[in-house]
């Protein structure tokens, strides 16, 4: 069975799937009420040439904000699609079908009951349908639901099956308008979680649906840009992957760049396919993205384990011995073949962060650095914080405005501490376990 390719258009102006250009997109980190914000951040974003802007909505107070912000910026002439980003509530997803072009959802997360969040989804999707709304159903690693992960543990293959039973309902609906992710801050979860979907609606369903790629949680400056190249990169390469954000614990805009970058690596034959041996690159941005897709497949498949950077240029000179190394580390790293600093798991903050993500982690990078092998997770909130920082050995977690929760793998351990305190308290925790 040759499996037929879905592709349609989002919002009515942004093709997706079947071959499509590959959509770069990114999020709002900004608080959905605050109108002036959303509307400014928004307006950079469009003018950074991103593809498709979401943006939190985890209520229906929020659906009215984001109504407000669409109608300011139709307004202006930016009509740049937007989603809405919604976890838990179906009321608001159902409210946010006929204000969004996209719905973001985790039908799983509507009810603790199954048949209850099937028909939520039900429901939905006649809404969708009505409205010509998009609905991305996203699924990450560390959000799967008990009756999932009983069965097949905290897996890719877990992530894969859990999507199938949504996708399963949109066929048996009629419904194609559907974009799917599953993903994962760790590039081997990540990767496998993607393939194994991919084969799935291949064979199962004969229908590919369009993927949405990204790493979660992937930090910021140079190791998120690495991790993401090396997730998004390889799938982008096996010709998997139809838009894609790449998640930063920075200003959202510089996404859009980091995204263009991975897509036109990719397309320049920076794959292991491609027929390059080494990277010829404009500056350092350049660099590590290129030279991250064009051996971070290979790392992450374990057919090679290092790579030369001898005949590598960054500007027409070769690559500086100190830099050739420190990429060498993160690289390594990305692809989870060898730990000489640090990991670092970092959500890139949204309209449900209460305090300074950015600078927040920046510091904790800082004074953390000494901790070779060590895996931090600073999180902007505890509704997905916690979840969603993996394996991480000890947690950073926002919870509630200026305070602090921090975790030793999954238990909570200081609970609700003044933000001040926060990252003394979490050195102390690490030094005790020493
Ligand atoms: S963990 Fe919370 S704050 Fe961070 S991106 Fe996810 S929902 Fe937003």
């Amino acid at each position: 069975m040759v499996a037929r390719s879905i592709s349609f258009s989002i919002g009515g102006r942004v093709p997706i799937g079947g071959g499509a250009p590959i959509v770069v997109q990114t999020m709002c980190n900004t608080s959905t009420d605050d109108i002036e914000a959303s509307v400014a951040q928004c307006r950079r974003m469009a003018a950074a040439g991103a593809g498709l802007i979401r943006l939190t909505t985890q209520g229906l107070k929020q659906v009215e904000s984001l109504r407000i912000i669409r109608d300011r910026l139709r307004a202006e002439g930016i009509d740049t699609p937007l989603v809405a980003d919604i976890h838990f509530l179906a009321d608001a997803a159902l409210a946010a079908a006929s204000v969004a072009d996209k719905v973001r959802i985790n039908p799983g997360n509507f009810a603790k009951d199954h048949d209850v969040a099937c028909a939520k989804f039900r429901e939905l999707i006649g809404l969708c349908k009505q409205h010509g709304t998009t609905i991305r159903i996203g699924l990450n690693h560390g959000s799967l639901g008990e009756r999932i992960t009983q069965k097949y543990g905290n897996t890719p293959l877990a992530m894969k099956e859990a999507v199938m039973e949504w996708l399963r309902m949109c066929v048996a609906e009629d419904f194609e308008r559907v974009v799917i992710s599953l993903k994962a801050s760790n590039t081997v979860v990540m990767t496998e979680a993607y393939r194994l979907l991919y084969a799935a609606m291949r064979d199962e369903l004969g229908l590919l649906f369009p993927l949405h790629l990204g790493v979660t949680e992937a930090g910021n400056g140079d190791e998120g840009r690495i991790k993401s190249a090396v997730g998004i990169g390889t799938l982008l390469g096996e010709g998997i992957g139809d838009t894609i954000r790449v998640s930063l614990t920075e200003d959202p805009v510089r996404e859009i760049p980091a995204g263009e970058a991975i897509v036109a690596a990719v397309a320049a034959g920076y794959t292991p396919r491609g027929g390059r041996t080494a990277v010829e690159a404009a500056d350092w941005n350049d660099f590590i993205i290129k030279a991250s897709c064009l051996w971070g497949p290979s790392l992450l498949a374990k057919t090679i384990d290092d790579f030369s950077l001898e005949s590598s240029t960054i500007a027409g000179a070769p690559v500086a011995a100190d830099d050739a190394e420190r990429f060498r580390d993160m690289l390594l790293q990305a692809c989870r073949r060898r730990f000489t600093r640090p990991e670092y798991i970092a959500c890139p903050g949204c309209g449900r962060t209460l305090y300074d993500l950015e600078s927040t982690f920046a510091e904790v990078k800082r004074r953390t650095a000494h901790l070779a092998g060590v895996k931090i997770a600073v999180m902007g909130c505890v509704v997905n914080g916690p979840g969603e920082m993996a394996d991480a050995d000890y947690g950073y977690v926002g919870e509630g405005r200026g305070h602090v929760t921090l975790y030793r793998g999954k238990t909570p351990v200081l609970r609700y501490i003044p933000q001040e305190e926060a990252i003394d308290k979490l050195l102390e925790l690490i030094a005790s376990d020493r």
